[in-house]
């Protein structure tokens, strides 16, 4: 009786714990380690610039909408992460696309990641920042018309700050780095990190 008793509560338990785990959908992707199917899009077509994710389409609006998930050191060190640099710089500067910063899930990687192009140094260079979190905005803020690769044929006026600190890892050191950004290229860091928090510019606009 007893022993009944107990498999019937461990295959209730077992089941809830099943359920549970299918409750939220697809898992999201490991901390530490790049997905298999990360790593598949990574690989896809390496010599191509990558597919960029479009609110014109359902599933990729679903997409972008999500949170982007952390990168560990030890996946900024990987061949995989290279990779993915080189070709997020290669989609944004493409003669397509043509922008100024692009984030991990507009290629589909969930990951906070963006490439931004620095307007703020010498040659204008687009460089990448795995790990990314704004930490610091500070003074006013002011107007200025924004686009995304994502939101095809619209721009808007978005409210942004001009002076901000970010944190990211470095990917010479693989250590936590800090910088303070200021002028147009802090509006593109805003932008590009928004996108991993599943925010687009479009939600700031009024109607
Ligand atoms: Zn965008």
């Amino acid at each position: 009786m007893k022993t009944s008793f107990i498999i019937t509560a461990m295959s209730f338990l077992a089941a809830l714990v099943l359920f549970s785990s299918c409750a939220h959908g697809p898992a999201s992707p490991k901390v530490d380690k790049w997905s298999f199917s990360e790593r598949m899009l990574i690989r896809k077509q390496a010599d191509k610039p990558m597919r960029v994710l479009t609110i014109a389409d359902r599933e990729d609006s679903l997409f972008l909408r999500k949170s982007a998930a952390d990168l560990s050191a030890e996946m900024v060190g990987s061949r995989q992460y290279r990779k993915l640099s080189e070709r997020m710089i290669a989609t944004v500067t493409s003669p397509e696309q043509d922008g100024v910063g692009i984030a991990g899930p507009q290629v589909g990687i969930p990951r906070r990641i963006v490439a931004v192009q620095r307007f703020d140094k010498e040659n204008e260079p687009f460089e990448v920042y795995p790990q990314i979190r704004i930490t610091a905005l500070r003074g006013e803020r002011s107007l200025g018309w924004e686009g995304c690769l994502s939101v095809p044929d619209m721009r808007g006026e978005v409210l942004r700050y001009n002076d901000i600190d970010i944190s990211y890892i470095s990917p010479k050191t693989l250590r936590d780095t800090s910088e303070t950004i200021k002028g147009f290229t802090a509006v593109i860091f805003q932008h590009e990190c928004d996108h991993l928090d599943g925010i687009l510019y479009t939600d700031y606009l009024d109607d």
